[in-house]
């Protein structure tokens, strides 16, 4: 079986270099907030071409925190995307606030800024939720159209807060992700394009008062000056020392592997134009390339067939957002986001991991062109 994420191969990559960072942490000892930490965030910092890069446990406790900062609240309103992770919705709802969903666009999978207003217009006449922020998500690495998104946020007064989970090592008219918009959130989850051996996240912003609130949130609360002062709430909110260590090495590998990403997407869409409805990069965008996703008429059926050669897939996401039970109280329905939901029947992701071989894949084209003839 060709592996879906080749994290082995990564590995021996850059073993001896992963084997040091982990033994020089061993021999220090120092596994919560040790120097690595502090190291990796300002290579972050640094990558992203921003002042604050905030390390945190997950992408998932990135958003959460970051919401916790900004106050947020029952009775405040958050626009996302219906077609995301669930961890997006998780951390508006565990708020207290409200998700709004906008509609996707059938053709980047990203929310539709163009319907962005209108919803805001909507929520604000209608009197019962107050709007505070706006969190859209680069899905599957590419990023949202920034410069509208940003544009409304000022206009209405609202935070843009982008979940960065999967385009960490993307960029927008020659920016890098995590110095688009107001706050950005990523994670390291071992699958991600920046992935770590566990669990990881990081925030990043301009904002020096905010940082320091989410430095604050990352530790229960504490306070700048005493451990024992417990300012605000917070969490069990910090990246352990050796996910930073073993991050610090894999960073230098993220540029190549983006490149080669490209390559792979490029050979996929040129191959598969007339067969199946491709992802579509929008000018002045290089995506991450998290996921690979194509729609087709069957996409089951697909899986299947790949399955049989050899070749694995996932569906990234079959349930849109509005409709999880988890979120029912919210009383969104089937039809509401007819994009969103015709996208997740169609949508099947093929593996894009920056090890496949020219011939791998060759093989996933042939056996996708011969199952559309
Ligand atoms: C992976 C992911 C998250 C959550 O990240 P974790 O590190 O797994 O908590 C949030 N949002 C999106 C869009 C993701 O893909």
């Amino acid at each position: 079986m060709i592996p879906f994420v080749d994290l082995k191969t990564q590995f021996k990559q850059i073993e001896p270099q992963i084997r040091a960072s982990i033994d020089r942490v061993l021999e220090h000892g120092q596994f919560i907030m040790g120097p690595e930490v502090l190291e990796l965030e300002q290579h972050l910092a640094d990558f992203c071409n921003v002042k604050h890069a905030i390390s945190c446990s997950s992408g998932a406790d990135a958003l959460l925190m970051t919401l916790m900062a900004k106050g947020l609240g029952h009775g405040d309103a958050v626009f996302t995307s219906p077609f995301t992770f669930f961890a997006t919705v998780e951390a508006i709802c565990l708020t207290g606030a409200t998700p709004i969903f906008i509609d996707i666009e059938p053709s980047t999978y990203n929310i539709n800024a163009d319907k962005l207003a209108d919803s805001i217009k909507k929520i604000n006449d209608q009197g019962k939720l107050k709007p505070k922020a706006i969190m859209p998500v680069d899905i599957f690495g590419l990023p949202v159209d920034y410069d509208e998104i940003n544009t409304i946020g000022k206009l209405y007064d609202l935070c843009v807060i982008s979940d960065a989970a999967q385009s960490f090592g993307a960029s927008y008219k020659n920016k890098p992700i995590g110095c688009l918009t107001d706050i950005t959130t990523t994670s390291f989850f071992p699958a991600k394009p920046l992935g770590a051996y566990g669990d990881g996240g990081a925030i990043f912003t301009n904002d020096n008062e905010l940082a320091d609130i989410l430095k604050s949130i990352r530790i229960h609360g504490q306070s700048g000056d005493n451990k024992y002062v417990n300012e605000r709430l917070g969490l069990t909110g910090r990246l352990d020392t050796l996910q930073a260590a073993i991050l610090i090495e894999k960073l230098k590998l993220l540029p190549g592997e983006i490149k080669r990403r490209n390559q792979i997407a490029d050979q996929y869409s040129e191959a598969l134009k007339d067969k199946v409805g491709l992802p579509y990069v929008k000018p002045e965008r290089i995506s991450a390339w998290a996921q690979y996703s194509i729609l087709v008429p069957d996409p089951e059926s697909l899986a299947q067939t790949l399955k049989e050669n050899n070749i694995p897939t996932a569906r990234y996401y079959p349930v849109p957002m509005h409709l999880q039970t988890a979120i029912k109280q919210f009383g969104y329905k089937s039809g509401d986001f007819p994009v969103c939901e015709d996208t997740a029947d169609k949508i099947i992701s093929l593996p894009i991991h920056p090890y496949l071989t020219d011939e791998q894949i060759d093989q996933i084209i042939n056996v996708i062109r011969n199952t559309y003839n």
